[in-house]
């Protein structure tokens, strides 16, 4: 998985290409994240006890990983990530443009 929860990323395609985001929640299963504010949907919700008018919400809809890139802390590119093992197997993720390292937080 190149991007985790907490990333900023970058939209690249659709109508909200080039916006950017931080990620919610990943889910590995179907290779979609949720990013805070994008791709919102409107969905309806009926009156209830907790919401006595009802009306319309507004929610992030999930965006498949191939449309996203993680935006670099280090110099504010999304040209994505490259997976280097450090000298302790673990794997590091580096920006493709100024090879800083991208840790999740
Ligand atoms: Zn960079």
């Amino acid at each position: 998985m190149h991007i985790r929860k907490g990333d900023k990323v970058r939209i690249l395609t659709g109508t909200e290409k080039g916006k950017e985001g931080k990620v919610l929640k990943v889910y590995a299963r179907n290779n979609r994240a949720i990013v805070e504010g994008l791709n919102l949907i409107k969905r309806h919700t009926r009156p209830s006890t907790r919401n006595q008018q009802g009306g319309i919400i507004e929610k992030e809809a999930a965006i498949h990983l191939s449309n996203l890139h993680v935006v670099c802390p280090g110099c504010g590119e999304a040209s994505g990530v490259k997976r280097i093992r450090d000298d302790e197997g673990r794997l590091q993720r580096h920006c493709k443009a100024c090879n800083e390292t991208i840790s999740t937080g």
